[in-house]
């Protein structure tokens, strides 16, 4: 049901001198910078054979990111799945016993649909299901 890896996801203070840090350990420079809104966060992605890793920047107190940078500091924040489908996903999951913490998929970055699960269901790992869309 989860397809792969499809990226990984880390909180940083400064998303510009973090672009330039993964740009040198990566060998490849992001290919794309977005700002999701409704999440209050600025992202940039890199491609690292076929998995992508996204890095975020809080743009406010507010923001899940801030919240986590100022509880844990910088650092590995989600690990993301690609489904092929994210309501049947969630359902099984959520039989399963796991706590989803947004009940319908929202849009997430890169042109996703995105849930995500309770770290606490998930040894201390916040896991984000994607789904691409379409
Ligand atoms: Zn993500």
């Amino acid at each position: 049901m989860l397809n792969k890896v499809e990226h990984i996801g880390i909180a940083v203070k400064n998303l510009d001198a973090a672009n330039s840090l993964y740009a040198t350990l990566l060998g490849v420079a992001h290919y794309k910078i977005e700002t999701v809104e409704s999440e209050q966060v600025r992202t940039s992605f890199f491609k690292v054979g076929d998995t992508k890793i996204e890095l975020l920047e809080a743009l406010s107190d507010t923001s899940a990111i801030a919240t986590f940078i100022a509880k844990r500091g910088e650092g590995m924040h989600h690990i993301a799945y690609d489904v092929s489908d994210i309501h049947l996903a969630m359902q099984q999951l959520s039989a399963d016993g796991f706590r989803l913490l947004n009940e319908q998929p929202k849009r997430g970055a890169d042109n996703k649909w995105v849930c995500f699960i309770h770290p606490k269901d998930c040894n201390g790992v916040l896991i984000e299901l994607c789904q691409s869309i379409s």
